[in-house]
């Protein structure tokens, strides 16, 4: 379909000065205003046609262009592509037009139909370090305002249900209208039709429920996880709120977390740490049998490879580092004294670090490499 001339959509002549353009663009603006014409699509496309008309012809550049080549001066780029201004720009050019700009809202903005959704509910969780790397199902006791029984809802006659009043105001256009959420229902569009004795004045009464809460494996203390539906309910036909879970990590007695990984102190007495021993620890999936070697030194660090805690995401699992601590006793029988004495002057017992006992810090170095 050929486009039509821009001087014929404002119904005005070649010659015409910016003021009568201007004029001319205002009357058609008015004339098929989507606030005035509700649902008409004809009068969307000429309201769009006059917009664009106005775009051009109140440019000199582009107007000039178009005297002289018609359409075709704003082909292939540059101008006004396929479906021409949306509603948004042409809305943003009324301050221009009319001053102000006010009056005008978006196009249709408040007809939506809203769906009232209830409040959130909100509790923490306390789970051991073991439900952590096991994932667990928690069931908790929440008291969630609910829908009396017998309760009954109507639209609300003054919004009809729409949750939002439309004032009429008189402007240089004409009379314009705004929306304001709707005071008689509280912007929900029910009123309470019945209301049972026992329920408040939403018609809700407070109800215990057990909720059974899935857990993953990984989690993290401060984590929130959202159980859709299970906060309080909303009037009339409205969907329930969420049950908002804050997580919280217990302390372990023995074992402390740092992201995925898990830290272990294990103490070895000196008997072992020279011998060599087998030695069962704990962890957080159940024991794990470790094997510590003859001439251990205070400070190594044993990684249990995927003996920490699953990654939340599901990709990965961390590792147990376990930090040997050589246990020095206090106290020492008089035999034992003696022996000790004796071995003062044992070049055997005095400290020859190789290269292989890193100092500390080149341990926890290699830890995070
Ligand atoms: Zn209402």
């Amino acid at each position: 379909m050929a486009k039509r001339d821009y001087y014929d959509i404002l119904g005005i002549s070649k010659g015409a000065s910016a003021a009568e353009i201007k004029k001319a663009y205002r009357k058609m603006a008015v004339k098929y205003h989507p606030d005035k014409n509700p649902d008409d699509k004809a009068a969307e496309e000429k309201f769009k046609e006059a917009a664009e008309a106005y775009e051009v012809l109140s440019d000199p550049d582009k107007k000039a262009r178009f005297d002289q080549f018609g359409h075709q001066a704003f082909e292939g780029g540059g101008g006004f592509g396929g479906g021409g201004m949306n509603m948004d720009d042409i809305f943003s050019q009324f301050g221009d037009i009319f001053g102000g700009g006010g009056g005008f809202g978006g196009f249709g903005g408040g007809q939506r139909q809203r769906v009232m959704k209830g409040s959130n509910l909100r509790i923490r969780v306390k789970l051991t370090l073991e439900e952590i790397a096991t994932g667990v199902e928690k069931k908790v006791k929440v008291k969630r305002k609910m829908q009396a029984k017998g309760v009954t809802y109507k639209t609300c006659s003054v919004c009809n249900g729409q949750g939002q009043v439309t004032r009429v105001t008189n402007t240089i256009l004409g009379r314009m209208q705004t929306a304001a959420p709707c005071n008689t229902c509280g912007g929900t569009g029910q009123t309470i039709d019945n209301r049972p004795p026992n329920s408040d004045s939403q018609g809700f009464v407070v109800e215990e429920e057990t909720v059974s809460i899935k857990i993953p494996a990984g989690v993290v203390d401060g984590m929130q996880l959202k159980v859709t539906g299970k906060g309080n309910a909303a009037p009339g036909n409205g969907i329930s709120g969420d049950l908002l879970v804050a997580i919280t990590e217990e302390t372990h007695p023995t074992l402390q977390r740092e992201g995925d990984n898990l830290h272990y102190d294990l103490y070895v007495s000196l008997p072992d740490a020279i011998l060599g021993s087998s030695i069962e620890i704990e962890t957080v999936t159940g024991k794990v049998r470790l094997k510590i070697e003859a001439g251990v030194q205070s400070g190594k660090i044993l990684r249990l490879r995927g003996k920490g805690i699953p990654n939340v995401n599901g990709y990965s699992r961390g590792d147990l580092l376990v930090h040997i601590n050589v246990w020095t006793p206090k106290t020492l029988s008089k035999e034992q004294k003696t022996f000790f004495e004796k071995m003062k002057s044992d070049e055997h017992f005095s400290p020859k670090p190789e290269s292989s006992d890193k100092s500390f810090f080149e341990k926890v170095k290699d830890m995070f490499s």
